[in-house]
């Protein structure tokens, strides 16, 4: 019964898992508070003393049970307000209790709200510094487990296993990296007698996860370098020299030059291309994209361009389509908004071979596009276009396709390592001549009038600008009507001017003559939502105001403010806010304020937003859900537990030396626990 609570609740099933449960925390069970000296934004504390009095509401949407504890120096209130029934058993009156909780003033008076209490007694022996903390959810609680519960099932489990447990790791990598044996850190991640001890014995843990968390994606990697057959793209013909000659409208950069020659040389021998290309907001990926296009169409291919948002996909329709003027290349659009027969025409043409170039959203993926002959899939401004997302374009030909991701919001490099971890980087680290960084400056509510006086010196020079409006669903409605009041805020200011406006729910016609109001140069000013987020192009727009930026994630405005910078002039993006910021966003606005740095901002954003979000992207694209290491965190780790994986993988590739003999055996055991890595093995 409680064997099946811990499997349900924990995922453990063995002696092993047991062990590999590690305390969430350690508290300091040395010390007993008196109540007396309980202070606000304290820790847990323990307390010492006796219940004196019950009071107990037991149905109704109040439920909840209290109890009154007195050390004698004061009193505080122990509630609970799930698990009533087994709570109610358990207090008892006028017994040696020792409570553990976290105390918070509520009414003049400290409560602690679901305690842990055990009675003095049995408590007596483990007065320790670093006592462990086990996790224990509600439904465990509910089946009569408790962290010591938790505790003495682990000091069974070790009694069971006996004193040595096999080594995890081979004997090289933990000589070379100085690492506790697996004894030894298992152990002190239970009964830690030092701190600094316990520092080891994580690391220890977490270089072993991140360690296999590479071997894995490397191992898979090189593997399919050597099973998958790629389509070899052998010449450079007609159509990418006819462009580069006649259609070409600039010298390209020699960071595009140099990864067009990575790529190109890439797609040539017969292998699958699996390459990422990295560029910051404006380095010129689009025509990247579109020369490597040119070449799959040379060899007799078709290729793709797959976009995150239909607005995106058709400005690359649009843009492609100007670029490439009159030559014979057939450029298709495919979103949700193409339907009926439209849609029927386009995936014709894709199945016959009519349509060289599709462009689109994740609609190109659907099974029910088929292609006469895919060479070339690239994925634009998606880092969340993980392994398994790229394993399904693979199916959209006989061999699969070769694949490019680009990728504009430069995402950490310890992401990168493993939702990328499998593929060749490019990396365009240049950009276009001319251009001259964004000057960004933050202004708050008083700042008003110079923030207009700014917009209008800007508009007096014959450029344009845009305003951003936050919307987001949760608020919609408050925010259409922010941004209807900025629209006809914004005329009245500028009566001279022309003002567009343009948001995700208009019509996509509206939307698309809004737009050519603006990037016709009729509008001068654009008043609009995040639909202008990525790709929109108007090198005239010299200033762009981000109103309530504090309401927007890092990246998201880096991408915003890469609309501007695009001529050559000094552009200016202006972050806006209205009310008292707290620290974090005070810390966002200063560092937008003070880099045009991309890398530097991704790093920054993902350090600043928390574990919730980095949850999602975990999910999205790393083979395995990681226990004890941290992806943000452990920056160095990391690199050090790839180069380790690098290292043992060039001596040893498939693995079969004895003294390696434990990895396959680890990646197995991996694999067989997570469902994902399956998929890509
Ligand atoms: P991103 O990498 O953000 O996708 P784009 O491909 O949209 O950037 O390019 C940004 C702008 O720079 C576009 O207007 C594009 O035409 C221009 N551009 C690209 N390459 C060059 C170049 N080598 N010289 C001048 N302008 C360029
Ligand atoms: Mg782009």
């Amino acid at each position: 019964m409680r064997a099946k609570v811990l499997s349900a609740e924990l995922g453990v099933a063995t002696l092993r898992d047991l062990l590999y449960t590690f305390p969430n925390k350690y508290i300091d069970r040395s010390t007993i508070h008196r109540i007396a000296d309980l202070q606000e934004n304290m820790p847990l504390v323990q307390l010492k003393g006796q219940i004196i009095n019950i009071d107990k509401v037991t149905t109704g949407p109040h439920k909840r049970i209290k109890a009154f504890f007195t050390d004698g120096t004061g009193v505080v209130e122990l509630v609970w307000f799930r698990s009533l029934k087994f709570v109610e058993k358990t207090l008892r009156l006028r017994v040696d209790y020792i409570a553990l909780g976290k105390p918070t003033l509520f009414g003049g008076r400290f409560s602690m709200a679901h305690p842990e209490l055990e009675e003095a007694k049995n408590a007596a022996q483990e007065m320790h510094p670093m006592q462990p903390q086990y996790h224990v959810t509600e439904s465990m609680r509910r089946s009569g487990f408790s962290s010591r519960l938790m505790s003495n099932l682990v000091s069974s489990a070790f009694s069971a296993i006996g004193s040595e447990i096999d080594e995890t790791l081979p004997a090289s990598i933990i000589a070379e990296h100085r690492l506790q044996n697996i004894n030894a850190a298992l152990r002190t991640m239970h009964y830690p007698t030092s701190s600094a001890s316990l520092a080891e014995a994580v690391r220890r843990h977490k270089f072993e996860e991140l360690f296999y968390l590479q071997l894995g994606i490397l191992r898979y990697a090189n593997h399919r370098k050597r099973d998958t057959q790629g389509y070899p793209f052998t010449i450079v013909g007609k159509m990418f020299h006819r462009f580069y000659e006649e259609r070409l409208p600039f010298e390209l950069t020699g960071a595009q030059k140099r990864v067009i020659k990575e790529i190109r040389s890439d797609m040539r021998h017969g292998k699958q291309m699996n390459r990422l290309l990295q560029g910051d907001v404006g380095s010129g990926k689009t025509m990247v994209a579109l020369m490597c296009c040119l070449i799959a169409i040379d060899n007799g291919f078709q290729a793709c361009l797959m976009a995150p948002t239909e607005i995106l996909a058709e400005q690359h329709l649009q843009t492609l389509k100007q670029q490439l003027g009159d030559l014979p290349v057939n450029v298709q659009l495919l979103t949700g908004n193409v339907k009926g027969k439209a849609r029927d025409e386009v995936l014709g043409g894709i199945a016959d071979g009519r349509v060289n170039i599709l462009v689109g959203t994740h609609a190109l993926i659907e099974p029910t596009v088929h292609f006469l002959n895919l060479g070339l899939a690239i994925i634009d401004e998606q880092h969340r276009f993980g392994v398994k997302q790229r394993a399904k374009l693979w199916q959209k030909n006989v061999r699969p396709p070769h694949v490019l991701v680009m990728t504009a919001t430069p995402i950490p490099r310890t992401l990168a390592m493993t939702v990328y971890g499998d593929l060749d980087v490019s990396v365009i680290d240049e950009l276009p001549p001319g251009r001259k960084p964004i000057q960004t400056i933050h202004y708050q509510a008083q700042d008003t009038p110079r923030m207009l006086q700014g917009i209008g010196h800007e508009l007096s020079q014959g450029r344009q600008a845009y305003i951003v409006f936050p919307l987001i669903e949760e608020s919609e409605k408050s925010d259409m009507q922010n941004l209807e009041n900025g629209y006809e805020y914004f005329k009245n200011c500028f009566p001279q001017y022309a003002v567009a406006k343009v948001h995700g729910k208009m019509k996509p016609s509206d939307k698309e003559a809004a737009m050519r109001e603006f990037s016709s140069g009729r509008a001068q000013i654009l008043v609009s939502t995040t639909v202008i987020e990525v790709g929109v192009n108007v090198p005239n727009a010299s200033i762009m105001v981000i109103q309530d930026a504090d309401r927007f994630g890092l990246a998201q405005l880096h991408q915003l403010r890469g609309r501007v910078g695009r001529g050559a002039d000094q552009s200016y993006c202006i972050l806006a806010t209205h009310h008292q910021l707290n620290e974090n966003t005070a810390r966002r606005m200063e560092i937008m304020t003070e880099t045009t740095d991309g890398f530097l901002i991704a790093e920054e954003d993902m350090k600043l937003r928390g574990p919730g979000d980095i949850e999602g992207t975990q999910q999205s694209g790393i083979p395995f859900q990681l226990h004890v290491a941290n992806i943000l965190h452990d920056v160095v780790l990391m690199s050090e537990a790839r180069k380790a994986a690098e290292k043992l993988l060039e001596i040893d590739g498939e693995l079969k030396l004895p003294q390696h003999a434990v990895c396959e055996q680890q990646l197995a055991i991996i694999k067989r626990t997570t469902s994902n890595f399956s998929e890509i093995s």
